[in-house]
């Protein structure tokens, strides 16, 4: 191992080769971008990317020679890994890392260095090829130098997938493993909130992630070009609607699947005190709006001691649309939401009672309407009313209708 560093006529030493790049790369941040042509930043800002991979490059070679020295042992450390954070304030993890790929450069996949070296590849690229040395062990030498010609004509993510496909033809088993590997990882994890919210965190396996984004595909689609949901709100409804379906066909009004509350008489008048079965308290407009759905199902009754809850009418049959009323209501309402533009079909439509169930208003034909979930919602809120065309069809305006006293 040498510690210069030869150039064409004189052996420059390495702190002198720092000491110029330091000023190098001081004159680059010093100059001012406004005093220079467009082609030329572009020129720059390519060359730079180029030149940052270089300068990993080097990191990694002398990083390599460091720890074949076992500098940070003489240092004092128990880790090359925990000497380089300690020197370079980055994480333990991250230090880790550039460790083992240093070694792995040294070591293992010269051709690879060769190619971060001439600035061709980036560290994302050799993270990928660590990753198909690890499963083909000795084999990947024999390929070694063309993946990193492959490496060299495309981004880390598409040389992935490129090595995914060599290590399945290579090793087929082993491929199947790593597969099942990944899926093992598959968690959901649902928990309420400090707000009125619940927290869901979780990793698909691929499957099920392809299933759910066919599904998103249908439910979490715009309603239509007055839908000012964010994609992120859209699938969150979404989820509502798959969950609500799933609590629907168990045919059961308290069975698996199905949300069940529990209210007072008052507390049905006034929406006030109404928990969520979590504990959470409802808001006025979500117990108006699931009051009025078949998504939960209500119990009334009379205490204020859970134990002895005493159930005065279970809601379900007077406030649940029956199929044939929902069948009628799908040829009355142009067999999809109501809500002008709104492209929502009937199926995945409530029946809302315009006058609320809770304030009397009967489950029958002229008094339900078909929304979707999205505008069913905004009228519970205030946001739209139901009103009739001269024709008599329903629609809705964002207007609230003259107040008939
Ligand atoms: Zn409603
Ligand atoms: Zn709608």
């Amino acid at each position: 191992m040498t510690s210069t560093i030869s150039s064409t006529n004189t052996a420059v030493s390495l702190p002198g080769l720092i000491a110029s790049l330091h000023a190098t790369v001081d004159a680059i941040v010093a100059a001012d971008p406004s005093g220079e042509s467009l082609d030329e930043l572009a020129g720059a800002i390519e060359q730079l990317h180029v030149i940052a991979r270089k300068v990993d490059a080097a990191e990694m070679r002398l990083l390599g020679g460091y720890d074949a020295a076992g500098g940070a042992q003489i240092a004092g450390h128990r880790t090359t890994g925990d000497w380089l954070a300690t020197t370079t304030g980055i994480t333990s993890p991250a230090a880790g890392w550039r460790v083992h790929t240093a070694r792995a450069l040294r070591d293992d996949l010269p051709e690879t260095a060769t190619a971060l070296g001439r600035g061709q590849i980036s560290l994302e690229h050799v993270r990928a090829i660590r990753g198909a040395r690890r499963v083909l062990g000795e084999d990947y030498a024999g390929i070694e130098a063309t993946v990193a010609g492959i490496a060299a004509q495309h981004t880390a993510a598409d040389l992935r997938t490129i090595l995914e496909v060599i290590i399945q033809q290579y090793r087929p088993e082993v491929h199947d493993d790593l597969a099942e590997h990944d899926r093992a990882r598959r968690r959901v994890d649902l928990s309420p909130g400090l707000d009125n919210t619940w927290i869901l965190n979780g990793l698909l396996d691929a499957a099920t992630g392809e299933a759910l984004a066919a599904a998103f595909d249908v439910y979490a689609a715009p309603t239509g070009p007055d839908d000012t949901r964010s994609p992120g709100q859209r699938r969150a409804d979404a989820l509502a609607e798959i969950a609500g379906r799933a609590a629907d066909t168990t045919d059961r009004p308290t069975g698996t699947g199905h949300v069940t509350i529990t209210v007072t008489p008052d507390q049905l008048n006034t929406g006030l005190g109404v928990r969520w079965p979590s504990g959470l308290l409802m808001s006025r407009v979500e117990v108006a709006e699931h009051t009025c759905t078949a998504k939960v199902s209500l119990v009334v009754g009379l205490t204020t001691d859970q134990v002895h809850w005493q159930p005065l009418a279970v809601g379900f049959a007077q406030r649940y649309a029956t199929k044939a009323q929902r069948a009628a209501l799908a040829v009355r309402d142009g067999n999809g939401c109501i809500h002008p533009g709104c492209i929502v079909p009937a199926h995945r439509c409530i029946a809302h009672h315009i006058r609320p169930w809770a304030a009397g208003g009967p489950t029958d034909l002229p008094n339900l309407v078909l929304v979707c979930h999205y505008h069913h919602r905004r009228i519970h809120h205030g946001k739209l009313h139901i009103t009739q065309t001269p024709t008599g069809a329903y629609t809705t305006t964002d207007r609230p209708p003259p107040d008939t006293g």
